[in-house]
């Protein structure tokens, strides 16, 4: 059932019965204080990380200015890479789901430009790119952004960072003054108030504690642990507090595989799930986990996708994540309908490079620990 603080948005009937198919029920609080300034036409500054659903709190107001008659493009969203691109444009796609006509399209560089083409040829109106690539088509005169109405920069300090301002101002300015234009960062910068006062008007800004709202309630640890260890001190942790129930990530199918024989080897209830088998064998390993009779499932991120059973109470990532977004995915499948819940991740000896953004994506709550196997 859609709660009421949804209700009270007043959405139209396509978008709500997509957001309750979302299964969103209550707006997170970004969403609660953004969706309505944006659906009156404001500029905003939204500070929030990724976990507080910030991109329904700029999508949702998106979809709902799309004239689905149209064929051009209306509302850009830039993003800093590929990663973030494809699952903004994932959600945006599930929020029209009702709304067919609809049409976006992802623009990203490392992809052939043939689909690319093709949706944007077709009339696409919702276009969510990288800066690099959106300029490509821009020069090739494939995108044309004089229509562009809204416009989202989402993780704006990220793109500072990897050095996209001068693309990101190309862009801007190829895009109509009378636009609206929605930023969002984790950090409000001088630089992002000096971009906010050139390319947005009266912008009100909108923070939200640095907490992510699907993880609210987990406990973030990391382990140091070399690679050969990885399963013992996986299992001297499990001994010392057993799980409920378990979803542990890797990073490839094989590793999947490899893991799951392991955790049998000794004696542990584990499958695995991996984007190589059937939607029905999915399932059904699924309702077997959903059901408890299996306490460990092995997956990799894509598998996992959508997965929510309050019962999990452990998370463990075997493999640290390849990005900070799959990080909040997977640890966003435990600490769910109240429950607390712990997330475990294994840095391994190659992985140091890659701790500095996981603690800033968790912030202050990724705590050090030492294996019991290592302790004396
Ligand atoms: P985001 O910060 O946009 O990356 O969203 C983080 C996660 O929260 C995503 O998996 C969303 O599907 C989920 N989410 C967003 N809004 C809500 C909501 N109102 N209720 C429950 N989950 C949500």
């Amino acid at each position: 059932m859609l709660g009421e603080a949804f209700k009270r948005l007043d959405l139209s009937p396509e978008i709500e019965s997509a957001v309750l198919d979302l299964g969103f029920e209550t707006p997170t609080e970004i969403q609660e204080r953004v969706i309505p300034l944006l659906l009156e036409g404001a500029d905003v500054i939204g500070q929030a990380q990724t976990g507080t659903g910030k991109t329904a709190a700029f999508g949702i107001p998106l979809v709902e200015g799309i004239d689905e008659e149209k064929r051009y493009p209306q509302a850009l969203v830039l993003a800093p890479t590929r990663e973030l691109a494809m699952q903004i444009a994932e959600q945006l796609r599930a929020l029209t789901r009702y709304i067919p006509r609809i049409i976006v399209v992802t623009l990203y560089g490392g992809a052939g430009y043939g689909r690319q083409l093709d949706d944007l040829q077709e009339g696409a109106q919702v276009v969510v790119g990288t800066p690099g690539r959106v300029i490509d088509h821009i020069q090739r005169g494939t995108l044309k952004l004089d229509r562009i109405d809204y416009l989202v920069l989402d993780e704006a300090d990220r793109m500072l960072d990897m050095g996209f301002l001068p693309d990101v101002e190309r862009i801007l300015r190829r895009t109509p003054r009378s636009r609206q234009t929605a930023l969002f960062s984790a950090t409000v910068s001088t630089v992002i108030r000096i971009i906010s006062r050139r390319y947005m008007r009266n912008a009100k800004l909108v923070q939200v504690k640095a907490q992510h709202a699907t993880v609210e309630e987990a406990d973030q640890v990391y382990y140091e642990v070399a690679d050969r260890d990885k399963v013992d001190g996986l299992l001297s942790l499990i001994q010392r507090d057993p799980p409920e129930r378990a979803m542990l990530f890797r990073r490839t199918k094989i590793g999947v595989d490899k893991l799951v024989s392991s955790m049998r080897r000794h004696g542990l209830a584990a499958e695995s799930i991996h984007g190589d088998m059937s939607q029905q064998i999915r399932e059904r390993v699924m309702n077997q986990f959903r059901e408890g009779k299996i306490t460990y499932l092995v997956a990799t991120d894509v598998a996992a996708r959508g997965l929510d059973i309050p019962e999990v109470s452990h998370v463990f990532n075997f493999d640290i994540p390849e990005d900070m977004d799959s990080y909040v995915h997977r640890i966003g499948r435990t600490a769910r309908a109240g429950r607390t819940g712990t997330a475990v991740t294994f840095v391994g000896e190659w992985d140091s490079d890659k701790l500095p953004a996981l603690q800033k994506v968790a912030g202050q709550r990724l705590q050090r620990q030492v294996l019991p196997l290592y302790e004396r």
